[in-house]
């Protein structure tokens, strides 16, 4: 009765995609060519970003990201405890202190009543933020305008984790545009939007924030003779500036990247597509859908639905069960601040209600752009039998 394995997200590679990576394998560059900047411009120019920096995974972007921003001991970053750990760890590498805001029980997304109710008490205790994460979850933008205010009034800088959000808009504007933020990051690992197989981005429009992440995923290696102390008319010279790393993205990955952003909007019209029909079949269901805000168009990278029950009981029989019937759901996201490392750090798990009650009730539906409309009947079927 099971069939085939659906599992809740996976990549799409066309024949197109792997021409061109093969293009790459044949030529002289496998890593430091033209397809980096290429594909930095092609997400640059998607967003309307003015710069964009390809790295080796999101999670080296967002390091790269705070240490542009100057987040070091001493300093505290805020972030959502419903996120991937990647999203806090970043603050953690740069040795500052981490903090989460609640969400908000509709979105999942940080609450912005939260965050300004923190962000007074923080300004008696003197413990502001330097840096703010709003993490776009299953692809929804934050409440992005307000979060800028706030910044503006307590003076935080913002890095938008969105990893989730490539392709989604918000009032009417791409994700990534960065007009609320220093620094917006995607992800490309397989199970997101578009994959590079592993690989990431940073957009900004602030030309010293892009310039230090280029320098900073280079291990602080310049050749730019501006830049540099010795003489820079000596052919093989080169100067480290900067304690930096080897996050770069190869050629490979880039070429991968700029064929997949071919297919980015048909993409993000299937994951609609899914979407309507998951909430006209599950209408009826005991269970709370994703609910949209009217100033976002979601990229819908999840469909996390909530059994409504007090317990995790149900939610429990309803995963395995459906893990029974080969359709691999899944749960997004376990809390940050529930996970051993952060409770060692002294965090505990009432500390942030919202995030803990969303997560003891959330299943996340398969939702990929491939995802047949007969696996999708299946996926449904399957849910209302476990429902029963
Ligand atoms: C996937 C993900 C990351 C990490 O992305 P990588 O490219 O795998 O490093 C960070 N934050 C969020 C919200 C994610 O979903």
């Amino acid at each position: 009765m099971s069939g085939q394995f659906i599992p809740y997200g996976r990549q799409d590679i066309t024949q197109q995609d792997i021409d061109a990576v093969v293009e790459v394998l044949r030529s002289d560059f496998i890593t430091q060519g033209p397809f980096v900047p290429r594909f930095e411009q092609q997400i640059a120019d998607y967003c309307g970003a003015s710069h964009a920096v390809a790295v080796n995974s999101a999670t080296s972007a967002l390091h790269i990201a705070c240490l542009a921003l100057e987040l070091g001991p001493g300093d505290w970053l805020w972030t959502s405890p419903n996120t991937f750990v990647a999203s806090a760890n970043c603050g953690l590498y740069c040795g500052a202190q981490v903090d989460f805001v609640d969400i908000d029980p509709r979105t999942y997304n940080m609450s912005v009543s939260h965050l300004a109710e923190k962000l007074t008490l923080a300004r008696r205790q003197g413990k502001l933020p330097k840096v703010v994460l709003p993490v776009h979850f299953a692809g929804q933008s934050c409440d992005m305008r307000a979060i800028h205010e706030l910044g503006g009034e307590y003076g935080f800088r913002i890095i938008e984790d969105a990893s989730h959000a490539i392709g989604a808009r918000y009032q009417d504007q791409p994700v990534g545009n960065c007009r609320y933020a220093d620094i917006t990051v995607f992800s490309f690992h397989p199970v997101k939007i578009i994959t590079t197989g592993e690989g990431g981005v940073a957009t900004s429009n602030d030309a010293a924030l892009a310039e230090r992440m280029q320098l900073l995923r280079s291990h602080g290696v310049t050749r730019d003779a501006n830049r540099m102390q010795g003489d820079a008319t000596q052919g093989w010279y080169y100067e480290q500036v900067d304690l930096g790393f080897n996050y770069r993205m190869t050629e490979l990955q880039a070429a991968l990247g700029c064929s997949q952003m071919q297919r980015l909007d048909a993409y993000i019209a299937r994951r609609h597509e899914i979407k309507q029909a998951y909430d006209h079949a599950l209408s009826d269901a005991p269970l709370v859908l994703p609910w949209q805000h009217a100033d976002s168009y979601s990229s819908l990278h999840l469909y996390p639905v909530r059994v409504q029950d007090d317990s995790d009981q149900l939610r429990r029989r309803v995963f395995d069960y459906m893990r029974q019937a080969d359709i691999g759901v899944n749960v997004h996201y376990i809390p940050v601040h529930t996970q051993p490392y952060y409770r060692e750090l002294g965090f505990s798990e009432d500390m942030f209600p919202n995030a803990v009650d969303y997560y003891r009730q959330a299943v996340s539906l398969p939702m990929y752009a491939t995802l047949s409309d007969e696996q999708q009947g299946r996926v449904i079927d399957t849910l209302l039998k476990a429902l029963r």
